[in-house]
């Protein structure tokens, strides 16, 4: 399913299944959730099964077999240096769900090791069930780990493991997805130095939350100190105010995310756009930064 994507930062999606639970307040507006929603499925939450995918085997095979089927594969490698694709796996769900069979888990596991062609991207929000679903498994060389960030509480609990994961699994690449960032966030330098990617986008949908632009900026600054690759994929369905598109509809962020009637210190004036009109620039620059993948 879904071997292309509008994702900025990917160039393929591949779900072994579909179906989640809920973990935490990133996933309060899940799209995939929203999406199985309007086909009528009911494979969200704790003892729901999921549901498998069963072309997902032979897709990832047709990516790392180099099948062309759109167009775009040429743009592909005049983007990357190494021409590989980037193929994100589970972008509507959680590799690491307990939930899902083990034998579900095994599969996917196998395929996604043996597609060495690829820069596989795996992204998830649980990092604290990562060692046991994998059960001896060894990571793949070509195989980074993204986990996701919304908040500074997510990010104390949830970055040290992701450091120590990347030393005992010698995983090549590790990274954060900001997205939806829902808050001021600090990294520590001895985080950072371990970090090969930080992506940041705000939500998008119709009940998205805003984002504070000074909260963006603060981590662009953080990542640019320690040279950490940095990509803004989106503001998501708010964004900055600009002068250049005078809009009657605007409202005060505070730095705390809440919204204010009257301005106080370090507000933003923010307008909800809508995603598209909203765009990806970030005081007029584009970020797009992308971890140095070495595979072996
Ligand atoms: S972990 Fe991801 S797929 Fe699962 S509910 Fe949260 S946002 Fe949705």
């Amino acid at each position: 399913m879904a071997d292309r994507t509008t994702i900025e930062w990917t160039d393929a999606t591949v779900n072994f299944w579909w179906g989640c639970t809920k973990v935490g307040p990133g996933c309060d507006h899940c799209y995939a959730e929203t999406w199985s929603k309007r086909t009528g499925e009911s494979i969200w939450g704790a003892s729901v099964p999921r549901r498998k995918i069963k072309s997902a085997v032979a897709t990832i095979y047709r990516l790392q077999n180099g099948a062309s089927w759109w167009a775009a594969d040429a743009e592909i490698g005049k983007l990357h240096p190494n021409s590989r694709r980037r193929v994100f796996v589970q972008s509507m769900s959680d590799l690491f769900d307990k939930e899902v069979p083990d034998e579900w888990f095994a599969e996917a596991w196998d395929a996604t090791s043996a597609c060495t062609s690829l820069d596989i991207q795996i992204v998830t929000k649980r990092v604290s069930l990562i060692e046991k679903r994998l059960n001896g498994r060894v990571w793949p060389s070509h195989a980074g780990l993204i986990i996701s960030i919304v908040n500074q509480e997510e990010a104390d609990r949830d970055i040290p493991r992701l450091i120590e994961l990347k030393r005992r699994l010698c995983i090549p690449w590790i990274g954060l997805s900001m997205e939806p960032l829902l808050g001021a966030v600090t990294l520590r330098p001895e985080w950072l130095v371990h970090l090969n990617w930080v992506i940041v986008g705000g939500e998008s949908g119709s009940g998205a939350r805003p984002m504070h632009p000074d909260w963006v900026r603060t981590l662009l600054a953080q990542c640019a100190a320690m040279d950490v690759p940095f990509l803004f994929k989106q503001w998501g369905e708010y964004g900055p105010y600009d002068p250049e598109r005078p809009q009657c509809h605007v409202f005060w962020l505070g730095i705390d995310g809440h919204v204010y009637g009257v301005i106080p210190d370090g507000a933003a004036p923010m307008v909800r756009w809508g995603k598209k009109a909203a765009g990806r620039y970030l005081d007029g620059v584009t970020h797009d930064g992308y971890p140095e993948v070495v595979c072996g």
